[in-house]
């Protein structure tokens, strides 16, 4: 093992010890197989759902093309997961594959951004949010952008800014909600907030609690299903409630 924070005497344990200052967590080999499992269970499901359902009930061509873009970059988010903690778990302990597997990470935290911007973006097109809803549909892009280029120039340099990042990307624009005329579904909405929100405690724990990061991988999946759930019972069909908006 070249990365010299593994315990030799908890080698065998569900866990290591926490990474120190600088360093990487260093998982166990169940925890890698936990990783990739715990995503790649959600790669099925988020295609057919997309393909055979959400298409399906799009009945305007905007409603399609947003469709388009949740599916894609929501199915992407599980794929690129998966693919990441996959080389992890082959390649990690021989230290082989090092920058491919740098270059999976960087992917992996960066369709993080993408999915994010993904979720809003069918809520603040579709709904009339009024100017808040209109131009934070293209800042959410904007800052899509900008968290990729961060993780290229400096991935697990800063992680707490990093986390920080994430929380804001990911509930500031929710202040569209306020402006919303039409609110159905934002319960669902705000339920897998939540998700995301325990789920990032666990993020966190990495040495502290086994299969931390598995579990954190849990708490995506619930939240992108109460999401997914939401723009496919709220948002789709044929379009009574919703106004032509301004695109
Ligand atoms: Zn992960």
């Amino acid at each position: 093992m070249s990365c010299g924070i593994v315990d030799p005497d908890i080698k065998f344990s569900y866990k290591n010890r926490r990474a120190g200052k600088g360093e990487a967590y260093e998982p166990t080999q169940h925890e890698h197989v936990a990783n990739t499992i715990s995503h790649a269970i959600g790669i099925g499901p988020s295609f057919i759902i997309f393909y055979f359902y959400m298409l399906n009930e799009a009945h305007r061509e905007l409603q399609h093309i947003l469709m388009v873009i949740y599916g894609i970059f929501t199915t992407t988010l599980f794929i690129s997961s998966t693919v990441y903690h996959l080389f992890e778990l082959l390649y990690r302990s021989r230290n082989l594959h090092r920058k491919l597997r740098y270059y999976l990470h960087i992917c992996d935290r960066a369709s993080i951004y993408l999915f994010i911007a993904a979720s809003y973006t069918p809520w603040l097109t579709l709904r009339h949010c009024g100017y808040p809803g209109l131009n934070l549909k293209w800042m959410i892009w904007v800052f899509a952008i900008l968290g990729i280029l961060y993780q290229y120039n400096f991935h697990e340099k800063y992680k707490t800014i990093e986390i920080i990042l994430y929380i804001l990307i990911a509930a500031g624009p929710s202040i569209a909600i306020f402006s919303m005329n039409d609110r159905s579904g934002l319960d669902m909405m705000i339920i897998g907030g939540m998700a995301y929100a325990i789920g990032v405690i666990f993020f966190k724990l990495d040495g502290i609690l086994a299969f931390a990061h598995a579990i954190w991988h849990i708490f995506v999946l619930i939240g992108a299903s109460f999401h997914t759930y939401a723009v496919y019972a709220f948002l789709l069909g044929p379009d009574k409630n919703n106004p032509v908006p301004d695109v």
